[in-house]
């Protein structure tokens, strides 16, 4: 299998080994696979039997094939063990209604990042070898808060890699904060950055299109990667839960072998729900995607009018991992659909006037796969009280505007497939927020955890319970315009 950038301007056929260690193409473009594999329902039996760690190794070896299976299972094994995931790294829940929740959080940072970033180091330092590589990888990340932890821990210590992780100082829940301020590890640098979520992205983008900041790395040894949902490397892991929760609906018997299932996501970057586009391109049997925004609904729009305006107010909510206006990852879907020249055209209008339109005919098109809901402050904190109340189940803040959608979508179209949300976070992650609304108690975020407990009798994550006894290790805030220059120092710290 070999990959080719979406705006065909960086050389094509690279080893998808090339393309996770890079990252981004040279082009600006993002990797993709040059065509899709294609499944049966008997892949899918076969699927049922398999532990987490055996069904990613399937579904890995349909994209990742310059590397052995071997290598494969040893990095699948590795990465989803019940120490670092429990029994299940990806349980469903059968709610009722028809509603199934699937649950992408028990792994070591308590977000649905884990599910990507626990594999792809150990696919990255392959990758590393695979291509020869000898100089040191400098992996930036900008962070909505659960991304920097999840790379921050799936890299920590990791040889011949470094991580800088920039966040919005005042754009992550105090919990978000605390765990990426209180991370360990030699090979780790975090920054918060006066700005947005956007402004974190832009930065490091400029970093990553800066040729002579790349020549001074180079002169030192070190070259640039990434760890966003951009990288391959980070969006094909995200392939397997979607494979797994099918498998596993059909094992409950919540559903029949070949039948269809909707599914609904909580959406910031369009990398989770890309990849579940990306399973359904590959036979899972699924019909709608109904892709779920916070008040941030640049996507709503562009998916019921086929317009895509980043010119638009940006607002904190109490959902920070959605506070998204470019959502990087809707490029490989133009691509996909419309291929690589309308690609390019369309991210050129982007960047230089913030928006683009689609045709009528590319509206109908993604209309067929995907549908667009957005939820205001209000009804997700409903619908957390209302799930807990009705099902006894406690949500976290982004996977109640999942619900919510998910909900608003099956009774405006009367819709009868059975419907899988995934739930990204724990409740415990953004337990403020979660108390407010479930049970209308104010509480400071370190105590709220406690509160919460008690009130719901839902037992806290351990990662989240150990928190209060770590120290505190980065504090530093630096503005927008030093993020290339701290970036440098701390590169090059040992030459
Ligand atoms: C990152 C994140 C999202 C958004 O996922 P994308 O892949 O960026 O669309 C939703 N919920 C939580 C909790 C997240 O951390």
């Amino acid at each position: 299998m070999k990959y080719i950038s979406t705006r065909g301007g960086a050389p094509s056929g690279v080893s998808s080994a090339y393309a996770i260690k890079c990252g981004l193409a040279q082009d600006g473009g993002l990797f993709m696979p040059e065509k899709i594999p294609k499944i049966n329902n008997e892949f899918l039996e076969k699927l049922s039997s398999l532990s987490y760690a055996e069904r990613a190794a399937e579904i890995l070896s349909l994209f990742l094939s310059d590397f052995e299976r071997d290598e494969l299972c040893e990095a699948t094994c590795g990465a989803y063990s019940k120490e670092k995931f429990g029994d299940d790294p990806a349980p469903v829940i059968a709610l009722s209604d028809g509603i199934t929740m699937l649950e992408l959080w028990h792994g070591p940072t308590c977000a649905f990042k884990d599910m990507a970033l626990q594999i792809m180091p150990r696919l990255f330092t392959r990758s590393l070898k695979k291509c020869g590589e000898e100089r040191e990888a400098l992996i930036l990340v900008a962070t909505s808060g659960d991304t920097g932890k999840a790379a921050l821990e799936g890299y920590r210590d990791t040889a011949g890699v470094s991580v800088k992780v920039f966040y919005p100082t005042d754009g992550v829940s105090q919990m978000q904060k605390l765990q990426m301020q209180t991370q360990e590890g030699k090979n780790l640098s975090v920054s918060g950055i006066k700005g947005n979520f956007d402004d974190a992205q832009n930065g490091v983008k400029a970093i990553f299109s800066d040729t002579d900041f790349a020549k001074r790395l180079d002169d030192g040894g070190v070259f640039l990667s990434s760890a966003n949902s951009i990288n391959w490397g980070r969006l094909v892991p995200q392939i397997v839960y979607y494979f797994s929760a099918y498998v596993d609906m059909f094992s409950c018997g919540r559903i029949k072998m070949g039948e269809k299932i909707d599914v609904t996501v909580p959406t910031g970057n369009f990398g989770n729900i890309f990849a579940g586009f990306l399973a359904k391109e590959m036979g899972l049997p699924i019909g709608r995607l109904v892709c779920a925004s916070n008040k941030n609904d640049v996507l709503t729009e562009f998916l019921r009018c086929g317009r895509y305006n980043r010119n638009r107010p940006f607002h904190a909510t109490i959902s920070p991992s959605m506070d998204i206006l470019i959502s990087s990852n809707l490029e490989r879907l133009i691509f996909l659909l419309f291929g690589q020249e309308r690609c390019r055209e369309l991210m050129e209008a982007l960047r230089e006037r913030g928006e683009y339109r689609l045709t009528g005919d590319e509206l109908s098109m993604i209309q067929e796969h995907f549908i667009g809901y957005s939820t205001d402050e209000e009804d997700c904190a409903l619908c957390i009280k209302d799930t807990f109340e009705k099902e006894k189940y406690l949500i976290d803040t982004h996977t109640s505007v999942a619900l919510s959608a998910a909900k608003r979508y099956m009774h405006d179209y009367k819709a009868s497939l059975e419907m899988l949300v995934i739930s990204t976070a724990t409740p415990y992650k953004f337990a403020a927020d979660v108390l407010k609304s479930a049970f209308g108690i104010s509480a400071d975020s370190t105590s709220a955890p406690r509160v919460l407990e008690e009130l719901s009798g839902v037992i806290m994550p351990q990662p989240i319970a150990a928190l209060g006894e770590k120290t505190v290790i980065h504090k530093g805030v630096i503005g927008r315009e030093d993020m290339a220059e701290k970036t440098l120092e701390f590169a090059l710290r040992r030459g």
